[in-house]
């Protein structure tokens, strides 16, 4: 949902704060639901995050999220999934080249980084998307995760 997305961006500082609040939540509850129904989450988990960061966010589902360091943007709306910035064909007014009616994914996230507490995380540089991950939870992998780094 484009408007969704154009929103975020725009709220980027209560998305962020929301984030920020919600996801220390969110994945000492699962750490604590994986032993309790081991193995059986994948599916209500993956089901749960498609529809709620689909809904906030327009989420394509990579697997590998990044919104809380690309402005509360989804990167995989850029049609050339560019998750480094933006390519060279950004229009003059701002919008994308392969989709003239559509603000570049890249400029929106920039927006968005500068009403963030922490924006200097879109700086960082990312790791290529991993397809493998493709269609699967990102809540599920960062629990995994921060289980193996303690
Ligand atoms: S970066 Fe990946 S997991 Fe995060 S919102 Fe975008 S598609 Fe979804």
């Amino acid at each position: 949902m484009y408007k969704a997305r154009l929103f975020a961006s725009k709220h980027a500082r209560a998305y962020e704060a929301m984030y920020n609040a919600s996801s220390p939540v969110i994945l000492a509850s699962l750490r604590v639901l994986s032993k309790i129904v081991k193995g059986k989450l994948d599916k209500p988990i993956t089901w749960a995050e498609k529809k709620t960061k689909g809904f906030l966010f327009d989420c394509q589902m990579c697997g590998n999220c990044v919104l809380s360091t690309t402005g509360m943007t989804c990167p995989m709306n850029c049609p050339k999934t560019l998750r480094n910035g933006p390519c060279g064909g950004v229009r003059a007014n701002g919008n994308c080249e392969v989709k003239p009616e559509m603000k570049c994914v890249w400029v929106e996230a920039w927006n968005g980084s500068t009403k963030m507490k922490h924006n200097h995380k879109i700086q960082e540089i990312q790791f290529a998307v991993n397809n493998e991950h493709k269609g699967s939870s990102a809540w599920i992998r960062l629990a995994n995760e921060d289980v193996k780094a303690k």
